[in-house]
């Protein structure tokens, strides 16, 4: 993993890379880049003890041209501005990958949360939501979970929302709980989505996903829906990981057990039907088919990406790899489905949420794995099409070709303010 590696720089390359093949005005490329404001704010939050702690917290909105500023929120140790910045370009990109009418915003609070009480977890949720309401609401801007958030905040998000502007709008924020007018399928889309890339990419090169051994970094929401879908398909899950380290087994692993021993332990790490203990940076250059990066940016950088020997990576996390580690896996032809593909099945199903919610109108989940299976296919179709047709480099240059053409239509489509 590669520490020093800036994702906001990592996404203005990505920008940079495909809009060689357009032909872009160096003004509105600098649009393209940059976000169009952040917020950035102090929160005082009592703890339980009666003492008061401040934590400093972020959202960005990063490009609004096709639609609301759309996006997670991450409670993490190394959330920044930058980190922020990039995942909210990243948020525009997808959306327009996917052809969902969103633009992109991020959002992120410096914690770790493992080290809070849920009442202290509860009253800093709801002091950024207080910090937020002027920014988000179902048209303007709406939040979701990221690494380290889920239902319970975005719960307490809408609450806070709804209290204060005195309605009710469960659209201002997804990911919610059923109850609080969550949408069927949410919670697996992200995972879905990205056995959906993984399937078309294997399809693509001739190839049948159940043949596949498959290794997965990251055992929280994506990683584990991942190695369950997988599984489901045929594939062969043979290791996978989380923050203290991952697990093998030549003949595969019970995606379901591995879960459960998570659950009870906090770790992958001593579930006994695994043959070994293996570092991260073992499991992701094991000789595998398909390698799923789904923990944090920067997991694969140049170095690491010489030892890979997946011919597949269907990135679920968001930037795993560096630019100078995808130079180097195009070079050895591993073939890439990026984040803004692969993931996008979270935001998509966020999306059905968002309408859901606006129609008062509820899905079963089978019509939202049903939408979701139609949009990812079409969307794989027009990147296999752009990479195909326009001789690209990789399949993520192909993506932001096509998105950033999207967003450039809708830009020049709505004129010019003063
Ligand atoms: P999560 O908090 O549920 O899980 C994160 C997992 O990664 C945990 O198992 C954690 O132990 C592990 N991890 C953290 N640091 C690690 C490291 N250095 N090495 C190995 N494992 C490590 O988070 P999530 O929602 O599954 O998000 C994971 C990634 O997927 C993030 O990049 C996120 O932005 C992206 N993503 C998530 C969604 C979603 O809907 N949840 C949607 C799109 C993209």
């Amino acid at each position: 993993m590669s520490e020093g590696v800036n994702p906001f720089e990592s996404l203005q390359e990505q920008v940079d890379d495909a809009a060689a093949y357009l032909d872009i005005d160096d003004g509105v490329l600098t649009r393209l880049k940059n976000p169009e404001r952040v917020l950035e704010t102090n929160l005082s939050v009592e703890m339980d003890d009666g003492s008061t702690e401040v934590f400093r917290a972020y959202r960005s909105q990063f490009n609004g041209d096709r639609g609301p500023y759309k996006g997670g929120i991450r409670y993490h140790p190394g959330v920044n501005r930058d980190e922020v910045k990039a995942l909210s370009g990243w948020m525009v990109y997808k959306c327009a990958t996917v052809g969902i009418p969103y633009g992109g915003g991020k959002g992120g609070i410096e914690i770790d949360p493992d080290e809070y009480s849920e009442g202290e977890l509860e009253r800093l949720t709801r002091s950024f939501a207080k910090e937020l309401r002027p920014l988000i609401g179902e048209d303007r801007d709406i939040p979701a979970p990221d690494v380290n958030t889920g239902q319970r905040e975005m719960n307490w998000i809408k609450d806070t929302y709804e209290t204060l502007e005195n309605t009710t709008a469960p659209g201002v924020i997804t990911g919610k709980d059923i109850s609080s007018g969550g949408s069927a399928g949410r919670v697996e889309a992200t995972g879905r989505s990205t056995v959906i890339a993984a399937r078309e990419a294997f399809d693509y090169l001739g190839r049948d996903i159940a043949d596949a051994t498959v290794a997965v970094q990251g055992y929280g929401n994506a990683g584990w829906v991942t190695a369950k879908l997988a599984d489901e398909l045929g594939a062969t899950v043979v290791a996978v990981s989380d923050s203290s380290g991952g697990i093998h087994s030549e003949d595969g692993l019970d995606p379901v057990a591995a879960k459960d021993h998570k659950n009870e332990t906090g770790s992958v790490v001593g579930f006994s039907a695994a043959d070994e203990e293996i570092t991260n940076d073992e499991l992701l250059t094991l000789d595998v088919d398909l390698l799923v990066p789904a923990a944090l940016e920067n997991a694969i950088d140049a170095d690491l990406a010489e030892d890979v020997s997946a011919d597949v990576v269907s990135e679920a996390a968001n930037g795993p790899v560096t630019p100078d580690g995808d130079d180097v896996l195009t070079e050895k032809d591993v073939l890439v489905v990026p984040d803004i593909l692969a993931n996008a099945g979270g935001v998509t199903v966020s999306y059905f949420e968002w309408v859901q919610n606006r129609q008062r109108f509820y899905w079963t989940e089978e019509k939202v794995n049903e939408e979701l299976e139609s949009i990812m296919v079409e969307a794989f179709d027009d990147l296999t099409s752009a990479y195909d047709d326009h001789d690209l480099p990789n399949m993520r240059t192909a993506a932001y070709a096509v998105a950033i053409r999207r967003v450039l239509d809708a830009y020049e489509q709505s004129g010019n303010w003063p």
